[in-house]
């Protein structure tokens, strides 16, 4: 009928995941449709998540390191914030990648229709857009619809002072004094970002460390120099109520050393992210969704309808944009006709605070909860000439080797780059590398990267000289 399209492949949201199972698509061939409720492409990674939060963090880390050079002997003047300026740098950052994005869409004649989708039967969506309904009717399916902030129902929604990631990455103003509701990664990023901007946070956590999912060796170097940064971090402890006020937003809190109540200014929630799964109308086209909206998918992301495939945040954890991504080129491969497996041995994982702490494979935690034997390599960066002449010698990496085969098995690391370093012990674990292979490896010199050889030395006892 009228406004009606027709894509051999159709993607569902133009997130990380999105976006590259439909160039996936079109380099194979396939005529393809793009459909994104947003005015531009690149999903949350990288308009309210990954991009714009590394733009801001990386503002922090010069503010924060030009402060720890005055122990050294160069000191600077007070950093002086043009919010309105930062925030527009940040904004010309996401602005520079989602318009590359739609350049490449034209380039690859994908179709992208601006509108929110809903599925109206096994083979079409109706999108709605500003310029009205269109019917798009396909082959083949991706659903990339991707994730939101949870809401904590005992927090005002509709209080300007409560804010999620999305509102903390918008850079209104810098409130006095923050609640960070949750020592996640997220949480405990934009904690970074506002500290460094001048307010002061306090950082509720229902668990008994910040960054839960990794070891907590690898992450008490972060909490040591974060507790001295913030306000206060209150473990194992909640909030229970918050009452917004004309001066401020009092908040009720349980357990740990929190007080009883305080009072702040604007309050964060990053408690984790719930997929967009049942907003979609997945029913009529015949796929499952759990009751928490997420889509169970196969080796190859099909999910329970042989041609409609999920990726991304609503497949399932870990909800990071390097997962979607590889996950996309799976789908599309498979939508395009050829045979592809999800078989990625291990995702990494990274908090970009300062220090930053990065695992991947297994953890310790994980390892002794499944009962693996192992035994483990750890370098202390207080022996790096690199780490020293940083001025940060506080970061350690620690990797882990199965027992028998000697086979890297995990890697933890504490410290300045941790996130780029932890790339090597992936592609380590992903070729089946033993400790011999990784110590035998010779590392440029001086790096942060040798922390990673050093370790795998220490752990055969064959370690011969630092610094
Ligand atoms: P999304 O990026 O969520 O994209 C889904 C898209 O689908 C959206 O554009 C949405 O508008 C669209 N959509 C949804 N429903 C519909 C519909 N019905 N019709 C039309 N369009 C629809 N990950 C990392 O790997 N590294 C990081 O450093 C990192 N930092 C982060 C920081 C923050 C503050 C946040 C919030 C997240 C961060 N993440 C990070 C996570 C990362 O953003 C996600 O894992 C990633 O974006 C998931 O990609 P996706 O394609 O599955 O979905």
């Amino acid at each position: 009928g009228k406004g009606d399209i027709h894509g051999e492949v159709v993607v569902l949201g133009g997130g990380p995941g999105g976006y590259t199972a439909a160039f996936r698509a079109a380099d194979l061939g396939k005529q393809v449709v793009l459909i994104e409720r947003w005015p531009q492409l690149g999903g949350v990674c990288l308009n309210v998540g990954c991009i714009p939060s590394k733009a801001l963090l990386h503002a922090a880390k010069v503010i924060s390191e030009s402060q720890d050079m005055g122990a050294h002997g160069v000191t600077f003047a007070a950093p002086e914030v043009d919010i309105d300026k930062l925030r527009g740098w940040k904004d010309s950052v996401i602005r520079k990648l989602t318009g590359g994005l739609g350049g490449l869409a034209k380039q690859r004649k994908v179709t992208v229709v601006t509108g929110t989708g809903r599925f109206t039967a096994p083979d079409r969506i109706e999108v709605q857009g500003e310029d009205g309904t269109k019917s798009v009717s396909f082959e083949h399916a991706i659903i990339a619809a991707g994730s939101e902030p949870v809401v904590l129902p005992f927090i005002p929604q509709d209080d300007p002072r409560v804010i999620d990631s999305t509102g903390a990455l918008a850079l209104d103003n810098v409130p006095k004094r923050l609640l960070v509701v949750g020592g996640g990664i997220i949480g405990l990023e934009m904690a970074t970002v506002y500290q460094a901007l001048g307010s002061k946070v306090t950082i509720v956590e229902l668990m008994d460390q910040i960054i839960p999912g990794a070891d907590k060796d690898i992450v008490t170097p972060l909490m040591k120099r974060v507790s001295k940064q913030f306000e206060a971090i209150h473990l194992k402890a909640k909030v229970t109520k918050v009452e917004a006020g004309p001066d401020g937003l009092t908040v009720s809190f349980e357990g740990g050393s929190a007080p009883a109540t305080d009072r702040f200014d604007k309050i964060l929630v990053a408690v984790g992210r719930r997929p967009n799964g049942r907003l979609i109308g997945a029913e009529n086209a015949g796929v499952a969704v759990d009751e928490r909206g997420f889509i169970a998918v196969d080796k190859q992301m099909r999910t329970n309808v042989p041609h409609i495939f999920a990726i991304g945040d609503v497949v399932g954890q870990p909800m990071l944009a390097h997962k979607a991504v590889h996950e996309g080129k799976v789908a599309a491969e498979n939508a395009a006709g050829h045979k592809a497996f999800f078989d990625a041995k291990v995702i990494p994982s990274v908090a970009y605070t300062d220090p930053e702490v990065a695992w991947v494979g297994l953890t310790e935690n994980e390892a002794k909860a499944r009962g693996v034997k192992y035994g483990k390599g750890v370098f202390p960066w207080a022996a790096s000439g690199r780490a020293l002449s940083l001025g940060r010698d506080e970061g350690m990496t620690k990797v882990l080797f199965e027992e028998g085969s000697e086979r890297i098995i995990g890697c933890g690391i504490v410290g300045t780059n941790a996130g780029d370093l932890i790339a090597e012990a992936a592609l380590a674990i992903e070729m089946g590398a033993d400790a011999v292979d990784i110590g035998a490896t010779i590392h440029p010199h001086p790096t942060l990267s040798e922390t990673i050889g050093m370790a795998a030395e220490a752990f055969e006892g064959t370690i011969t000289d630092l610094y």
